[in-house]
């Protein structure tokens, strides 16, 4: 299998690479869900909705395993990380307003 040869190099969680997947560009946010395009085939995209309050994949190791499956974790992070960003976007205003001289580096 695929999984075995990129373990080689790193063992990756499905957090490890839903955390990979969330900064994937080409994420596509529907109406009714995410489309995530296949890390390995290009041809391919994973649809990641919710149903019942809950995210779902049709990807093999969701449907088939019943795994909570990399793109879940993707879609949850990228959420998290958008609700962070926007929380977080005031407190950073502030701070660079008030130090708003350019920060000398030494380069
Ligand atoms: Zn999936």
């Amino acid at each position: 299998m695929k999984e075995e040869t990129i373990s080689q190099f790193k063992i990756l969680t499905r957090e490890d690479k839903g955390k990979r997947i969330s900064k994937n560009p080409n994420i596509v946010k529907t109406t009714k869900g995410w489309r995530i395009p296949s890390e390995t085939n290009p041809n391919k995209k994973y649809f990641v909705k919710f149903i019942k309050k809950k995210l779902t994949c049709d990807c093999y190791d969701y449907c088939n395993k019943k795994n909570k499956c990399k793109h879940v974790y993707a879609i949850e992070i990228a959420r998290y990380k958008a609700v962070k960003r926007v929380r977080g976007g005031k407190r950073k205003v502030t701070k660079e307003t008030r130090k708003s001289k350019p920060v000398d580096y030494g380069f």
